[in-house]
């Protein structure tokens, strides 16, 4: 047991860390961690406390239901606390909770894995529905609770009031769907389907929510005049019988024997559900029992949850497969043995990258121990047994088109930097044609796929070589879009040096970093030729940077990619020259940029200001001499007034560099 001291000390990082968890969980509906680590925080600052009872606090997560109500929507007192449930975490926890109540019956139900909410129905017409909150107070969400098409509007039922309590969901194959949509368009992705079903569900937009696929299971008469019920069981049958869909397959047990037979079979199903489960609930089926048990400041005393652990099984791992994605990442998939894991058969699994691969050791022909994370995705724990492989190390070069991959240095990542690569082309090819880099209009996605799949490109450098028959022919092309785009093919060529050097699309160099490169090396050549030291010299250019550039053109394939790029009559010239944009006025000054420019991205007023010896930085401190403002400036407008920087519009900074 630990001194009192390092317990206090223990128990208040505890408390922080919990709270920040719970914040990013409850509130911002995206966590950072696990629930099982979560949990084991919990316990763990459950465990001091009960060492300590002194150090017991009434604003402990530990005695408090986690959650607030935000002030985005009308809060709504609960008249009836929505509490939370008491975790168990073994079967002797449960035969001890079961034996608190002998010869009683239990209700054994799955705790389904969504958010709860309160629905209330008047003369049995839904009049207001809401969130748990911090289970005194919650967010009146009705609307967007009207748009869950399984949660009835209008009731038949002879009670006056009615006050239900349920939990909101998104099934697997919603969320599956919903986060696939998210991604190809660019949207935040949710991290498992609690998390989707919590963010749908508080939305100020009502329409988002309707169209996100919700849906839900009732659990608990939380409040009701005029019916009277004697037991759990019977008033979830009325539940039923009013047009609720009903916590699925409860049961109705004696003692803890049956208890527990219902909690594996729930157990052995949860993976092959439609929904997510995170555990069993056990409670009391007599009401009037439970009144009798009573309820703590956060949970009754007439119910548990039981949390299954994640499970785990061994296999044999028969194979790695390394593929390569379209932004040139290496990932390494393990091919096992297939096992049935949480009641899905598992035969797949990333490996990440060679960190994980080295730290885990993990060798082709190895038992190592499965586990599904979250239910969902499969892990590999560790290695069981060495099977008698070599150490793994992942291949030297590109599976898809043979180049050599480098590790970045700030990245756990091989990548695949061939801007010819198959695997990576199309997205290579939408890069180097797009507006900020050579500015090819009319050759986006739609047309560059067609032409990579009809063969007539392979590489940014053909573009150079296309007929206007070759565009022509292309869906939803005529002769006239193919002469337009033929010119603009043309004109690109004579674009200013950066432009080609930002096209090449290498790691970390941006639109600033390209005319720092133009600026500094005046001629493809000389960029070429560069060494990693020659870069030391750019003032905004740090070693990472530096160290992209010179593994980009250390490959053959890239500098074949700018023979034939000059070959076709591409502009190889920084046509400024070096002095002509540069100059050391704004030495010794730092900028920071904030809000919509006129007539210039940041990126471009970065490069202005580095381009003339100043210094760009994120972010407003002491040492910031000038915020550069736009329109519609953020937080950093305000720290720079509390501060007492000077802020200037970008025509300011352009009257100091004129005079
Ligand atoms: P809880 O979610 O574990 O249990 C209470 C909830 O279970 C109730 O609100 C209720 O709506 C729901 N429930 C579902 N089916 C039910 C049924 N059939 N009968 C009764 N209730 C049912 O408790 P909690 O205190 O709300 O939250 C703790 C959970 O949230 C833990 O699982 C924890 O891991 C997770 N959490 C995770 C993080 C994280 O960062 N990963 C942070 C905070 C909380």
């Amino acid at each position: 047991m630990p001194d009192i001291e390092t317990a206090a000390q223990r128990i208040k990082e505890l408390r922080e860390l919990i709270e920040y968890h719970s914040n990013a969980y409850y509130n911002a509906d995206a966590p950072e961690i696990e629930d099982d680590e979560y949990d084991a925080l919990m316990r763990e600052l459950k465990q001091l406390e009960a060492q300590y009872p002194e150090l017991q606090d009434e604003n402990s997560p530990t005695v408090r239901v986690g959650g607030a109500a935000s002030s985005k929507f009308a809060s709504v007192e609960h008249a009836v606390a929505m509490q939370s449930l008491r975790d168990v975490f073994s079967m002797e926890e449960v035969e001890q909770f079961c034996g608190e109540f002998s010869g009683a019956q239990f209700v054994v139900e799955k705790k389904i894995d969504g958010l709860s909410v309160s629905l209330e129905y008047t003369d049995g017409v839904l009049t207001r529905g809401s969130t748990r909150g911090d289970g005194r107070v919650g967010e009146d969400i009705t609307e967007n609770l009207l748009t869950i098409a399984s949660i009835p509007h209008r009731i038949k039922t002879t009670a006056s009031f009615l006050e239900v309590r349920g939990e909101v969901y998104m099934p697997r194959k919603t969320f599956a769907a919903l986060n696939a949509f998210q991604e190809e368009n660019g949207l935040k992705t949710f991290k498992n389907p609690r998390n989707a079903a919590a963010g749908s569900l508080r939305q100020k937009d009502a329409a988002i929510t309707a169209s996100r696929g919700l849906d839900i299971f009732v659990f608990n008469v939380q409040q009701v005049s005029g019916i009277e019920f004697e037991t759990h069981s019977q008033s979830l049958a009325y539940l039923s019988d009013c047009g609720f869909p009903v916590s699925p397959e409860f049961t109705v047990v004696s003692g803890y024997e049956e208890v527990a037979e219902a909690i594996e079979k729930i157990g052995a199903q949860r993976g092959g559900l439609e929904y997510d489960i995170d555990g069993a609930v056990i409670k009391v089926n007599s009401l009037s029992l439970r009144q009798s048990a009573g309820v703590t400041s956060k949970f009754p005393k007439w119910a548990v949850a039981f949390k299954y652990p994640p499970e785990q099984k061994q296999t044999v791992l028969r194979d790695i497969e390394v593929t390569v994605g379209r932004t040139g990442v290496l990932t390494p998939t393990g091919v096992f043995d297939p096992v049935l894991l949480a009641g899905t058969s598992v035969s797949r699994a990333s490996l990440h990258n060679q960190d994980y691969i080295t730290k885990k050791d993990i060798r082709i022909g190895d038992t190592v121990v499965l586990r599904k994370a979250g239910e969902i995705i499969p892990e590999v724990v560790s290695v069981a047994v060495h099977g008698g492989g070599e150490q793994y190390f992942l291949p030297e070069v590109c599976p898809s088109c043979g180049e050599k991959v480098f590790r970045l240095e700030d990245e756990a990542a091989l990548r695949c930097l061939n801007p010819d690569c198959p695997a990576q082309l199309v997205r290579n090819i939408v890069h180097f044609a797009s507006r900020d880099a050579m500015d090819i209009e009319g050759m986006g996605p739609a047309v560059i796929e067609q032409l990579i799949s009809s063969g007539k490109i392979k590489s940014p450098a053909d573009i150079y070589g296309l007929q206007e028959e070759d565009i022509a022919s292309l869906d939803r092309m005529g002769k006239k879009s193919a002469k337009n785009l033929i010119a603009a093919i043309e004109r690109s060529k004579s674009n200013d040096l950066y432009k080609l050097i930002y096209a090449l699309g290498m790691r970390h160099i941006g639109e600033s970093a390209s005319r720092l490169l133009a600026g500094r090396f005046s001629t493809m050549q000389n960029l070429m030729e560069a060494t990693a030291e020659s870069f030391a010299s750019i003032d905004g250019f740090g070693e990472i940077m530096a160290e992209s550039v010179v593994d980009f053109f250390s490959t053959a394939h890239a500098k074949d990619l700018i023979k034939r790029l000059a070959e076709w009559g591409v502009n190889m010239e920084a046509q400024n020259g070096e002095s002509e944009n540069t100059s050391n006025k704004l030495e010794g000054l730092t900028f920071v940029i904030t809000g919509t420019l006129a007539g210039m991205t940041r990126d471009e007023a970065k490069a202005l200001i580095i381009a003339n010896g100043g210094k760009a930085s994120g972010s407003v401190s002491k040492k910031t001499s000038y915020l550069l403002a736009g329109e519609n400036p953020g937080s950093k407008l305000t720290k720079a007034e509390e501060l007492g920087v000077k802020v200037i519009s970008l025509e300011e900074l352009e009257g100091i560099l004129n005079g």
